[in-house]
């Protein structure tokens, strides 16, 4: 089969679809593999590394979209790229559907196939294409966290690890799932002294028995969640309801009772935060301060490790990628119900049921 790979576009995205290990695999499976000039730039690769895996460079995306038979990208194609999508063409990436009605219309418009990364499933009830985001960003927030409690970036200037006989930054972190685990795994870490929120018990009892001795675990009730937002350093905002918006669980009157120059990381602002004062920001101007509070909300945390994000990805996204590749989308979606979940598009039809609830739109 004809894969193609294209150069993200959407501003600030340096990840690529497809990395040089991937096209190295699909040529070895016999598929033609043809990679968009510079596509792999932002992420540390050159058009060198596809070449010598016997990877075809294209001078553009539309020769690309003109020949792939399978297109393989990060971002939602943008409207540009939806323009080259074409009837029988099978596009695999991040779509985001449901709060994005013109980008729906466009890809029923064309005509194409088209499977999101996001609500592709495993056997145990997860989200396998979503979880290594949720790694990436987990490890970062107590790093953005420890860069802003800096004297200098307005913080408190409190250590993580503290030194011999001068405390730890306490360090809070609530909701103990993929992200929350990964930030209190690394505020551990760093020496920081640790407690994890949630209100899963069977989630509270996973993370004591494999984490007992890094970190504390407490149940996210509003008494404790004052009482440990009142002590804390840093608070990392990690929360989600699925389907639904994130729940303002510190307000900006729990802002007054923290201490000045104490630091917020809320990594669920892509579901509009669990802060009530949070806003999205960029990595441009990642911080801003409220009420003496720093406040650091970037909306696409991964991006800032860009490569360990694309070969994160790279390693989750290519089992799926070789059987779209090897078996066609159709025999491939048949076999694994898994892949078929994340069939959200097919010939001027939406087909995930979740996409058409939120979109008021048949599946
Ligand atoms: P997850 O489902 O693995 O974990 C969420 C956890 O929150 C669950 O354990 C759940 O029980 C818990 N929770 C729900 N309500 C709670 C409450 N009131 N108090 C305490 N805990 C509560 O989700 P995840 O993959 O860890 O993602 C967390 C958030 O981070 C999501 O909003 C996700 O979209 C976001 N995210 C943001 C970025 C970014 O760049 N900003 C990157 C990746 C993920």
């Amino acid at each position: 089969m004809k894969v193609g790979c294209v150069k993200e576009i959407k501003p600030q995205e340096f990840r690529v679809g497809l990395t040089p290990e991937a096209a190295h695999e699909l040529v070895g499976h016999g598929h033609d593999v043809l990679i968009e000039a510079g596509a792999g730039v932002g992420s540390g690769f050159e058009d060198a590394d596809y070449v010598a895996v016997g990877a075809r460079i294209a001078q553009d995306a539309a020769q690309i979209f003109a020949e792939a038979e399978l297109v393989v990208k990060v971002k939602e194609p943008q409207p540009a790229e939806r323009k080259m999508l074409r009837p029988g063409q099978v596009l695999f990436a991040y779509l985001h559907l449901a709060p994005d009605p013109a980008q729906t219309q466009d890809l029923l418009a064309s005509g194409a196939t088209c499977i999101a990364f996001e609500t592709v499933t495993d056997r145990a009830g997860g989200l396998p294409l979503l979880a290594p985001m949720s790694e990436v960003a987990g490890k970062l927030a107590p790093q953005m966290g420890a860069w802003a409690l800096q004297k200098a970036n307005g913080g408190r200037g409190v250590l993580m690890g503290g030194v011999p006989g001068v405390a730890p930054a306490k360090v809070v972190v609530i909701g103990g799932g993929v992200v929350g685990t990964h930030a209190a795994r690394v505020a551990a870490g760093m020496g920081a002294d640790v407690t994890v929120l949630d209100r899963s018990l069977p989630r509270l009892r996973q993370l004591d028995d494999l984490f007992g001795g890094q970190f504390r675990t407490g149940y996210s009730s509003g008494k404790l969640l004052a009482d440990l937002v009142a002590e804390a350093d840093m608070v990392v905002g990690a929360v989600l309801i699925p389907g639904a918006a994130a729940p303002k669980l510190v307000t900006r009157a729990m802002l007054g009772t923290m201490k000045p120059g104490a630091v917020v990381v809320d990594v669920a602002i892509d579901q509009g935060g669990c802060f009530e004062t949070s806003h999205a920001t960029t990595h441009q101007d990642p911080i801003y301060e409220v009420d003496g509070i720093i406040h650091y909300c970037v909306a696409n945390m991964p991006g800032a490790a860009a490569r360990t994000a694309t070969l994160s990805l790279g390693n989750a996204t290519l089992p799926f990628v070789l059987a779209l590749a090897d078996k066609g989308w159709q025999r491939a979606c048949t076999e694994d119900p898994h892949l078929r979940a994340g069939l959200n598009v097919h010939a001027g039809q939406l087909t995930c049921p979740p996409v058409g609830a939120a979109l008021g739109l048949p599946t």
